[in-house]
């Protein structure tokens, strides 16, 4: 996939655009996944951020039944967000 919204918008548009952030009841936390994962409607597991840009082991694999139903927007509890998802932000 190519990004060519890079540059044209600012860094937390970018990220909105990029990401969706959900609640996962796996882990009871919020992750951040690509959208281009959450907007297929083939697709059952997520892998969040944190694991596609880490070397979290062994790998998250969401199911679309575990995560939140809506995304969640900046008023969500923060306290529950993954670090190493959202650490990845630029
Ligand atoms: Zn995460």
């Amino acid at each position: 996939m190519t990004v060519r919204i890079t540059g044209e918008l600012p860094p937390a548009a970018v990220d909105t655009a990029l990401y969706g952030v959900h609640f996962w009841a796996g882990d009871t936390r919020n992750h951040r996944y690509l959208r281009s994962q959450l907007d297929d409607p083939e697709r059952d597991t997520f892998q969040p951020e944190c694991t596609l840009s880490s070397f979290v082991i062994p790998r998250r694999w969401a199911f679309r039944s575990e995560l939140s139903a809506d995304e969640l927007g900046e008023d969500r509890d923060k306290t529950r967000d993954c670090r190493p998802c959202f650490r990845a932000r630029r």
